[in-house]
């Protein structure tokens, strides 16, 4: 969309295509080129277990491997992928391959590792993320409770019958579902009741501050025990220190995903990071391989 900028003045669509516009075309074109060249990769951030420390599995987060720019975090991209129609292709094609990750994982004794892959509000607006779901488990063999997908608030919330009915038949799958960014959205809890899911996810919002900020502790708690009383998992986002993760865990949140435990990393150095010494897992390397 050609934004007009300055004095209000709306010009002819090619001169008046500002800067930012442009260079959304020119992203488009790029991104569609990636897609062809294999340049998109995923990494993996670790999911742990806050009682016992342990890695429980792991979020599949994309990113755009540019000959020249190096990596591109979703951040920059998912706008214009979003805007142009590209995300359906791209969202098919990070479900696929992080099912089939999950899979060499398992195959490489790695155990049962589960797998949690974003969704955006657009691809359910127009595509049968069930439909897709359904191929991808059957394409990898991945069984279906290692598989989790991340939704907004925002889906379920303004979630037409057709999208509340995809969600059903996602769970119905034996799939688990868990709310991203939990606390942000503009809703009432009233949808927890209309659509059961698996996970909250609190935002990492409040567990940046969650040190000093008495109301980002108090709505921490209120969240864990909200998860408590509707039979929910709860996880932490955005974990950065040893304070946090002690802090979370006495406050009695199940799970918990930050820099703290791991950076978003390749499959190679996500396999690495779970020998309890830090080194290499023996066979790792020969066994799993890298995306692409
Ligand atoms: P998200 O799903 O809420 O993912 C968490 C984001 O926080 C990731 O950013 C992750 O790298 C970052 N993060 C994790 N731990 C920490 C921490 O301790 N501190 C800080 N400051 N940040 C942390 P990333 O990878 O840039 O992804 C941004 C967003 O892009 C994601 O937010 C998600 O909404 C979206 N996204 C990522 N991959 C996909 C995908 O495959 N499909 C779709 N549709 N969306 C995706
Ligand atoms: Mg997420
Ligand atoms: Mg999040
Ligand atoms: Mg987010």
């Amino acid at each position: 969309r050609a934004k007009a900028e300055g004095g209000g003045v709306f010009c002819s669509f090619a001169e008046g295509m500002d800067e930012t516009a442009r260079q959304a075309v020119a992203m488009e074109a790029e991104l569609r080129r990636a897609l062809v060249r294999s340049e998109l990769e995923l990494h993996f951030q670790p999911q742990i277990d806050l009682r016992d420390r342990r890695v429980i599995g792991a979020e599949a987060l994309l990113r755009w491997h540019h000959p020249e720019r190096g990596f591109i975090t979703p951040g920059v991209f998912l706008p214009v992928a979003e805007e142009s129609g590209l995300i359906y292709e791209i969202g098919e094609w990070v479900l696929n391959e992080a099912c089939q990750q999950a899979v060499r994982w398992r195959q490489a004794g790695l155990g049962d590792l589960r797998i949690a892959v974003n969704i955006s509000p657009t691809q359910f607006r127009k595509q049968s993320v069930s439909s897709l779901v359904r191929s991808a488990l059957a394409a990898s063999r991945l069984p279906p409770e290692l598989l989790e997908i991340e939704i907004t608030e925002n889906v379920v919330m303004q979630g037409a019958e057709r999208v509340l009915k995809d969600l059903r038949d996602i769970r119905d799958q034996g799939v688990q579902v868990a709310i991203d960014d939990f606390g942000t959205g503009y809703s009432s809890l009233a949808y927890l009741k209309r659509f059961k899911v698996d996970r909250l996810k609190i935002d990492q919002c409040f567990v940046q501050t969650m040190e000093e900020d008495i109301s980002d502790a108090a709505i921490i708690d209120a969240v864990i025990g909200l998860g408590k009383s509707l039979d929910l998992q709860i996880v932490a986002e955005g974990v950065e220190r040893a304070e946090q993760a002690d802090l979370l865990a006495r406050a009695g949140c199940d799970e918990a995903q930050g820099y703290y435990f791991g950076r978003p990393m390749p499959s190679k150095l996500f396999v690495k990071s779970l020998s309890p010494q830090g080194m290499m897992v023996a066979g790792g390397e020969s066994v799993v391989r890298e995306p692409g």
